[in-house]
């Protein structure tokens, strides 16, 4: 992308309404713009990081066997009365009357429409286990929706919902969940602490949060630091062997991790001392067990091997798509703006050309931009003609992790420069070389279109 082309309407002021840094930095950067409270436009930068999340999400989620489906926002009333939540669930959901007076709701969540869909198509302990799972909008009616896009009315949720037999099969479920979440963070750049939580309206038994540890959280947290040193990194993990995605359960989740609703002191301080930490976090997910709550009112049985009707056991389990990008930047910024992760990165490196108009940069560039589409990478090329500077404060807010700066001065020698955003450090080399290593390094994150 030539940035003389792109949309990207960059604010130089510090926005007024924003509270904490992410916020400040989706609009200064131009991703993002508030329609009304807690609803936003995605502006072209911002929406390329929302796909990239939604695709580590979306084969992250298949990588661990579930299926993707796509269900409506809009629902109907009669089905939250068969299952009871329409009147408990409150003042967070948006009821809305259609033309011909029949009660419809804009979806908080889809344990009712997910289990409808169920309960229409399935009867057999054969066609089980399944795990079907979306990345749909969900709308509640936040009474303080603030912080941007982190605690919005109208935000992009995973969810996913397992159907099993019984509940050894669906703690397998709640497993496997566990263990994609955990890879999905960690190629997200995000180091995202399981932590058993509290049920809430969705009621359940168990329970994890997934928390980012971040001053700005709304969370509050206590958990032995040794869990903070465990990574997943490139091992591999069979999806299918049950006994090792316990293992992997067992390793996170024997720490102690907890949030204020579930904290015990008394546990708490069983940890040695210079390793119990309190801090504050960000929810970016959780998974639930609830058994039969809903499949017991709404009907979604299926006959066993001995023809008997059982009631399926199931579990739901969100990812928030949208508050990520906050998470992200909370978790990695410094004062001249973002510094995303090469994961999700919008573009994969900016390329500056410090003379506009002067042949020889001119020509480098393009070469260089060509060369980069060619192994697969997105540059955004500044080719506008300011001052080195402003193109260099640009690059900075936005945050993309790598830079090429091409130069007169450089080219004589044969060499440009290859910038990390995170460490700040620089090395000439010449323009081949560059997009070698950039290959290289991006090879791990390059997203598969699925
Ligand atoms: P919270 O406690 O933050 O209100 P929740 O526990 O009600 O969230 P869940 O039902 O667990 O939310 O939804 C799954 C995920 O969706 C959450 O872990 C969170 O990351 C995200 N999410 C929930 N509410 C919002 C919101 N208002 N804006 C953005 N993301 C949200
Ligand atoms: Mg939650």
């Amino acid at each position: 992308m030539r940035l003389s082309r792109y949309f990207l309407p960059v604010l130089k002021e510090n926005p007024a309404e924003a509270q904490i840094v992410s916020h400040r930095l989706m609009l200064r950067a131009g991703m993002i713009k508030q329609a009304q409270a807690g609803i936003y436009s995605w502006l072209p930068l911002g929406f390329k990081v929302l796909r990239k999340i939604e695709n580590i999400v979306h084969e992250e989620q298949q990588r661990a066997g579930h299926i993707p489906l796509l269900m409506p926002t809009m629902q109907s009333a009669d089905l939250w009365r068969e299952s009871g939540r329409y009147d408990d669930y409150g003042e967070e959901m948006l009821r809305i009357t259609d033309r011909h007076g029949r009660d419809m709701l804009f979806g908080p969540t889809n344990e009712e429409l997910i289990t409808d869909i169920f309960r229409s198509h399935v009867s057999s302990y054969r066609d089980l286990p399944l795990t079907l799972y979306q990345i749909q909008w969900k709308f509640r009616d936040e009474i303080r929706p603030r912080f941007g896009v982190m605690r919005g009315r109208e935000f992009l949720m995973k969810d996913g919902y397992n159907f099993d037999m019984d509940y050894e099969a669906a703690m397998r479920a709640y497993d496997r969940h566990m263990v994609s979440y955990l890879r999905t963070y960690e190629r997200m750049g995000l180091k995202a602490i399981p932590m058993r939580a509290d049920s809430g309206p969705i009621g359940g038994e168990d329970t994890h949060e997934f928390l980012v540890l971040a001053e700005t959280g709304e969370s509050e947290v206590f958990y032995d630091s040794a869990i903070t040193d465990l990574k997943l990194g490139d091992r591999e993990v069979d999806f299918a062997d049950a006994a090792q995605l316990r293992a992997i359960c067992e390793e996170w989740t024997t720490p102690y991790a907890r949030t204020d609703e579930t904290h015990d002191e008394a546990k708490f301080n069983e940890i040695p001392e210079e390793r119990r930490r309190s801090s504050r976090g960000i929810e970016v997910g959780q998974i639930f067990y609830f058994g039969t709550k809903y499949s017991e009112p709404l009907g979604a049985s299926v006959q066993d091997a001995e023809g008997k009707k059982v009631d399926v056991h199931m579990g739901s389990h969100g990812i928030g798509v949208s508050r990520l990008l906050g998470a992200i930047i909370e978790a990695s910024h410094d004062e001249n703006g973002i510094i995303w992760p090469e994961g999700v990165t919008p573009f994969h490196v900016g390329l500056v050309n410090l003379k506009q108009g002067d042949e020889a940069a001119d020509a480098a560039c393009e070469q260089i931009y060509a060369a980069l589409n060619i192994v697969g990478l997105e540059p955004l090329y500044d080719d506008r003609k300011e001052r080195a500077g402003g193109k260099f404060a640009t690059m900075d807010l936005i945050g993309l992790p790598w830079r090429i700066t091409v130069g007169p001065r450089g080219l004589k020698n044969g060499v440009v420069e290859l910038t990390s955003r995170r460490s700040g450090e620089s090395e000439e080399l010449p323009p081949e070389d560059a997009v070698k290593k950039l290959a290289e390094i991006y090879a791990p994150h390059l997203v598969k279109s699925l």
